[in-house]
């Protein structure tokens, strides 16, 4: 296969792996390599946008979808949750195994950079929400030895080792108390492991608790800013400056309810509202720390977008903001690669 495209997107949040088990589909795996022209990416059209790869999260959703008087979504029981983790890697494996060298699940950043120079998806083993795991963290090392790489502790609710934020606008990130005892015993078997822990979705005094702990660089996988959308999810000024700080990124998700400064819902918002949290951050911090964590196939994106080929928009987008290459390629995938890298030692 060729390679991806001369600016490769590689980004950091996809719940691919989501939307294919809701599916129902017989053949999942078949669906995403073969495309099938639903939600926001397949094989097919990941190649004709090039969108190179990315964070693919395995996320357990919660038993009801109702709420609880804080706004929180029911926790699945540990059993439940690895249960359906391992459904899931099955899944993201059974895509590379059919893949016929198509699809790569990336463990380095040389892995990541050999899959996208040869133009196979890099896809990295992610989890979003720790269910999975026990207050024993034996399935952390475990998973860890089948590829998990990035892992965020919490999604929008709490668990046994921290409180995630919930969806609130317009609301501060500081809902909540920090990590337990064994949410710190989990970020320092992370740090051991050399796993990227994702703050997206931590609550602020948990991101504050990680940022104590933590001898990683700091990161938010696909979260945006507060001083432009003041939703519970998006960071603070005084995170970003600690992103920035640590060498770490923050990567701007694509949904609607994170960018829109009026919190509504609006798929007609256009581009430009996304690559105004793009301006923000690399302002604020500088360039070597913003990149993209688009949340496709997970929430509502412009109309303007449509799907995974949208991101080229985003690119001449930047172009007409006066990005030059350099710049966009930091942005696109370069910022990624290099605080994976970090992060990994490898
Ligand atoms: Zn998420």
């Amino acid at each position: 296969m060729p390679p991806f495209s001369d600016t490769p997107v590689f980004d950091g949040h996809n719940d691919v792996l989501l939307r294919l088990r809701r599916s129902g589909k017989a053949d999942p795996a078949k669906a995403f390599l073969d495309g099938e022209n639903e939600g926001h990416i397949d094989l097919p059209r990941a190649r004709e946008g090039g969108f190179a790869g990315g964070l693919c999260a395995l996320y357990v959703p919660s038993p009801s979808y109702e709420k609880d008087a804080d706004g929180n979504m029911p926790t699945p029981a540990q059993p439940d949750a690895l249960n359906e983790t391992m459904a899931m890697a099955r899944l993201l494996f059974e895509i590379e195994r059919r893949s016929a060298g198509d699809v790569t699940v990336c463990r380095t950043a040389a892995d990541i950079r050999n899959a996208i120079a040869k133009g196979s998806f890099a896809a990295v083993f992610h989890i979003e929400g720790a269910e999975a795991i026990g207050a024993d963290l034996d399935a952390l090392y475990v998973l860890h030895q089948a590829g998990l790489r990035t892992l965020g502790p919490v999604w929008s609710r709490p668990n046994i080792f921290a409180f995630g934020v919930p969806f609130r606008f317009p609301s501060s990130p500081d809902i909540g108390p920090g990590l337990t005892d064994t949410g710190k015993a989990l970020i320092r078997a992370c740090n051991d492991l050399k796993i990227m822990i994702d703050l997206s979705h931590m609550n602020e005094k948990g991101f504050w608790d990680i940022a104590a702990i933590s001898d990683a660089p700091l990161v938010a996988s696909h979260s945006n800013v507060q001083a432009l959308c003041q939703h519970s999810r998006n960071a603070t000024d005084r995170q970003l400056d600690a992103i920035g700080e640590t060498n770490g990124l923050i990567g701007i998700n694509f949904g609607v309810l994170f960018l829109n400064k009026d919190g509504i819902k609006d798929p007609a918002i256009g581009v430009e509202p996304l690559i105004d949290h793009i301006d923000y951050v690399a302002n604020r911090i500088g360039i070597d720390h913003i990149a993209l964590g688009s949340d496709f196939d997970g929430t509502t994106i412009a109309t303007a977008l449509k799907d995974c080929r949208g991101v080229r928009l985003i690119v001449d987008r930047l172009k007409a903001r006066g990005y030059d290459d350099a710049a966009i390629a930091k942005v696109t995938h370069e910022n990624w690669i290099r605080v994976l890298g970090a992060t990994w030692g490898a």
